[in-house]
């Protein structure tokens, strides 16, 4: 880091798909889960995947994230290819720049909530003291910091899904992936977990792609892409998205 501090505006898109194919293979039946699929996502932007079950949501989400691999077609992240990269590129790009939260939490247990935050730091190599103390920020941005020490069954299901917020910002991701996130929360706990993601977009410029159900979600991010049968049926805008004006250090 510099002394210097510049302003720019970075509004370059974090996210191109171009002409993405994947089938799945299973008990001799083929299914065409995505069926040339292109779009872009910025840099800032909150972007809401919709579409009836099965349409291929999750293929998508797993697939751009370079969690799933692709048959056809190029998936760049901030100017990387990330089909082009080995598994263990690909892993090791996911655990620097990338968050994820998941319908089911995906907490371990044994853990406490400070434990799960710092996990995916202590596996890219990042000391324990310093892991420690990123975690905790991470859950103090979420709300979370006096429920640091706590197993994940003796939080709510609303502070639990915090907690992988948390879990999902402790690397300083480019991009976080979101299937349905509020998909096993009352709605009391959906409407908190939309509004954290809302001040964490705003605040902190920080991209969302999230896949949902519920169109009260989707109607409170910039954009939805709608899909059908493997393919994006069409986009709606509701609000116009600001390209986000960060400081650059370095
Ligand atoms: P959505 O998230 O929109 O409900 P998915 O992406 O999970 O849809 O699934 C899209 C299609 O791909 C569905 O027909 C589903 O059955 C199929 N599919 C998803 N994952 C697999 C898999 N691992 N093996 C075989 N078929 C799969
Ligand atoms: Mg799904």
């Amino acid at each position: 880091m510099t002394n210097e501090s510049q302003t720019s505006i970075k509004n370059s898109p974090i996210v191109l798909a171009k002409d993405v194919y994947k089938t799945y293979s299973s008990g001799g039946a083929t299914v065409h889960a995505l069926r040339g699929i292109s779009l872009t996502v910025h840099r800032g932007e909150m972007v809401a995947i919709m579409g009836p079950s099965g349409c291929g949501k999750t293929t998508l989400l797993n697939t751009l994230s370079g969690l799933d691999s692709i048959d056809s077609g190029t998936i760049t992240i901030d100017k990387e290819i990330i089909n082009k990269m080995s598994d263990r590129t690909k892993t090791d790009y996911r655990a620097r720049h990338m968050g994820f939260v998941f319908q089911f939490f995906n907490l371990l247990p044994v853990l406490s909530a400070v434990e799960n935050v710092e996990l995916p730091l202590l596996l890219t190599g990042v000391p324990t003291g310093k892991a420690r103390q990123r975690a905790i920020e991470s859950l103090q941005t979420v709300g979370l910091k006096e429920w640091a020490n706590h197993r994940p069954k003796e939080l709510s299901g609303g502070q639990q899904q915090r907690t992988t917020i948390a879990r999902a910002l402790v690397n300083e991701p480019t991009i976080v992936w979101a299937d349905e996130p509020t998909g096993n929360l009352d709605s009391a706990a959906a409407n908190e977990m939309m509004a954290l993601i809302e001040t964490l977009n705003e605040k902190n410029g920080q991209t969302f792609v999230i896949v949902t159900h519920n169109t009260s979600i989707g109607e409170r991010t910039h954009r939805v892409i709608n899909m059908r049968d493997g393919e994006i049926d069409n986009e709606v805008i509701h609000r116009p998205f600001q390209p986000i004006t960060i400081p650059q250090n370095e």
